[in-house]
């Protein structure tokens, strides 16, 4: 069966060479061709002997996701739907800022974890992407964006903040990862490179073991009994053994300090004591916080927190010596914001389906 060359990073596709009977070399000058310049097309790979690129062209391909629409927010913010089969599309955003732009990548079709306040979650989950489609929305998106390997890079960061939870499609992500690393690809440094987890504690040590990258976690609590019901994966992995999990995580990651993200939900997780209540659990652990105002869609239970009330909140961490930053809101006229992905996913879990016989979506209890 020919072999999509996207889904190998650089010893998989050496690997692939070598039961050719072809020197590493020759693998790291088609990654470079693939990754650096966006070349699909064998025959365009020049310095590639013909014999070779015969063998290629009949044993392999580069295929990436398919863009299926491409979309331009007033703000710049740049929002591609790709194709990823049988009824299944993610999506990926760009971001442009002063100083860099970013790239926000999906992880998987729709996402098994039914966070409370997210589009995607309410979703439902199809399945995990492949590696090739994972690395294939970078592909793509530097194509799209007039990618120039000897000039400024137009992506400058990515952050696995798109679709799906990361951290339960493993192995794939950190292949991707290598890839958006390695010289020979995307050559990103590793504080560029960003991946957001909802919190699952054994997989946070083995990302920590296999490619220590930036790492945000999606807090949204400082509570268990709140956060069980916004971030369910909770009631599995309990505030105590994240925070635990993020110090060792430190231990061996390049950046000092952990992430957190936290979606500001009128009367629910807003108010000063909680903010106060954040300060005493993260006090062991090195980290900054990033306050997202809620992204609001269709049938959503909660209501975006007022500006004056975020800044009471921020005010309280920053008065404890946390840095706290509040993001902008960005893309949300053509969906693109946090939260608001939404593709398109053949359910397989049915929670839509059950969520509409009104059944099982959990209701989150809102504070006056
Ligand atoms: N599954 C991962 C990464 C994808 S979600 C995670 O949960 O971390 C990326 C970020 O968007 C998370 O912090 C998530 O909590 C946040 N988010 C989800 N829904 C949102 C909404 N409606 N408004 C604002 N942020 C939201
Ligand atoms: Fe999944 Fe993240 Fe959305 Fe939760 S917030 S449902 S983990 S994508």
């Amino acid at each position: 069966m020919a072999l999509n060359l996207l889904d190998y990073d650089g010893p998989g596709l050496t690997a692939y060479f070598a039961a050719m009977g072809e020197k590493a070399f020759r693998a790291t000058q088609v990654q470079r061709w693939i990754h650096r310049f966006g070349q699909d097309d064998f025959d365009a790979m020049t310095d590639i002997a013909k014999s070779l690129r015969e063998k290629l062209k009949a044993d392999s391909y580069v295929q990436p996701p398919p863009i299926i629409s491409d979309k331009l927010s007033d703000d710049g913010t740049r929002k591609f739907l790709m194709d990823v089969g049988n009824g299944n599309a993610i999506e990926t955003v760009f971001i442009p800022e002063e100083t860099r732009g970013t790239l926000c990548i999906s992880s998987q079709a729709g996402c098994a974890l039914d966070c409370a306040f997210c589009s995607t979650g309410k979703q439902g989950f199809n399945r995990n992407l492949t590696v090739a489609e994972i690395i294939g929305q970078l592909w793509q998106a530097n194509r799209a964006m007039g990618f120039d390997p000897r000039g400024e890079r137009i992506i400058s960061n990515v952050v696995m903040m798109g679709m799906g939870e990361p951290l339960a499609n493993f192995d794939n992500v950190v292949t991707a990862l290598h890839l958006m690393l390695d010289d020979n690809a995307y050559g990103l440094s590793r504080r560029r490179v960003t991946v957001s987890t909802s919190g699952i504690v054994p997989a946070m040590d083995r990302l920590r073991d296999a490619c220590p990258v930036a790492l945000a976690v999606s807090l949204h609590a400082p509570t268990d009994a709140l956060r069980d019901k916004l971030v369910p994966i909770n009631q599995k992995y309990p505030l105590a053994e994240l925070m635990a999990a993020c110090q060792r995580y430190l231990v061996k990651a390049p950046r000092d300090f952990i992430t957190f993200e936290y979606v500001m939900l009128e009367g629910v997780n807003d108010a000063d004591a909680q903010a106060r209540q954040l300060v005493e659990l993260t006090k062991d652990v090195p980290c900054k916080f990033n306050l997202i105002p809620f992204n609001p869609f269709p049938k959503a239970p909660f209501g975006r927190s007022r500006a004056d009330r975020v800044r009471s909140f921020a005010d309280i961490l920053m008065g404890a010596g946390i840095v706290t930053t509040t993001r902008k809101t960005r893309g949300d006229d053509i969906d693109a914001a946090c939260g608001q992905l939404a593709g398109q996913v053949k359910d397989k879990s049915r929670r839509v389906a059950r969520a509409e016989d009104g059944k099982t979506i959990p209701l989150v209890e809102v504070q006056q």
